[in-house]
């Protein structure tokens, strides 16, 4: 059975462009996929403080993190669907450090996450942010997982997994790992022309993220409906006075058409023609911002419904599931390192 495998972090609140770039393209797929693959869907919590984070709240987020992945559209009455945490599967660790050293140092160098967050945390670069992407490669690579549904911004990690898995299926054994697919493949899998970034609101060239210390920037998860309709209202756009889809040149405007289409399941181009020629930005974005506020509403009060209990359960399950799969393979591992018989 195939495995279709993401995970979204949750030190800090999920952002739209989270939503839309991950959560949605992978409960999509588990509607198409679920009777006949594994859906694993994680919590990357180890990766979580690869930057500094407030620890004392870090539980939390966790578990409410497992409550959106449920209040987004994961069916948990599906047997093939897998929840669960990074931390409480130890072969992520062991794995990532055998990829370590067989993962050359100026291939990781070249990450360009890397490049930019230690940019931004000058004063608190870590060997850990360093070295997230190959525990990345570890957390795919442990569970045979061919499609892994991202946002553009992830390519470049999910390309360096490729890298290591065939360089290990050279030097060990064929089919030691399966081969994740590539960028073109998966964006096919996901019925997308290309990866998808949705841009920060205050600043449209740039991708909207969520340690963006600009809350204009980003519409958080949790952010208050009626908040967030005004953020949209006073998005960025531009001074050309006529509603184009154009990403290089009007990239705020496209950025909010793109939001429409996507939320409401609508193809791009129609929402396109919908605006064709109009000058009028703040129609636009008055559709958005109540498409957004209604979409907020409807998720909040799904998460406000589904318990602490409901989650533990779920992760049970899903951490049994997620240990018996790893441990096969970490030991698949082992044994042609010759670290076991
Ligand atoms: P992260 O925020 O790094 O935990 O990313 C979790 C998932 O969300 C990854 O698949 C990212 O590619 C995706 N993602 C994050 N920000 C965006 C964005 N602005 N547009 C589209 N996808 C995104």
């Amino acid at each position: 059975m195939q495995t279709i495998l993401t995970g979204i972090r949750t030190n800090e609140e999920p952002t739209i462009g989270n939503f839309l770039g991950s959560y949605l393209p992978m409960i999509r797929l588990s509607h198409e996929h679920g009777a006949n693959s594994n859906i694993n869907m994680f919590i990357p919590d180890l990766h979580s403080f690869t930057t500094p984070i407030d620890h004392s709240k870090f539980y939390d987020q966790t578990i409410k993190g497992v409550k959106y992945y449920i209040a987004a559209g994961l069916d948990t009455d599906n047997p093939n669907i897998h929840i669960y945490r990074q931390s409480r599967v130890p072969a992520h660790c062991e794995l990532a450090w055998i990829l370590d050293c067989f993962t050359p140092f100026g291939e990781a160098s070249r990450m360009t996450q890397f490049k930019e967050k230690s940019e931004e945390h000058k004063d608190s670069v870590t060997v850990g942010l360093f070295n997230y992407p190959v525990l990345m490669a570890a957390d795919i690579l442990l569970y045979d997982a061919k499609y892994v549904p991202l946002g553009e911004d992830q390519f470049q990690h999910l390309e360096l997994a490729r890298n290591i898995a065939i360089r290990m299926n050279n030097k060990f054994k064929e089919d030691l790992f399966t081969l994740p697919a590539s960028e073109a493949e998966q964006v096919k899998f996901m019925h997308l022309e290309k990866a998808l970034r949705i841009r920060s609101l205050t600043e449209p060239t740039k991708k909207m993220s969520k340690s963006s210390k600009n809350e204009k920037s980003k519409i958080s998860l949790s952010d208050d409906p009626k908040a967030a309709a005004k953020k949209i209202m006073s998005a960025t756009t531009d001074s050309e006075g006529v509603i184009r889809f154009d990403m290089i040149n009007q990239p705020g405007i496209s950025n909010l058409m793109l939001i429409e289409a996507l939320f409401t399941n609508r193809e791009l181009q129609d929402v396109i023609s919908d605006y064709a020629g109009e000058t009028r930005y703040g129609e636009l974005k008055s559709k958005v911002a109540d498409t957004v506020s209604h979409f907020l509403a409807d998720f909040q009060e799904k998460v406000a419904g589904i318990t602490d209990e409901q989650v533990e359960e779920v992760l049970a399950k899903g951490e049994a599931y997620a240990n018996e799969v790893s441990n096969q393979k970490l030991q698949q591992v082992q044994k042609v390192l010759g670290l076991r018989k």
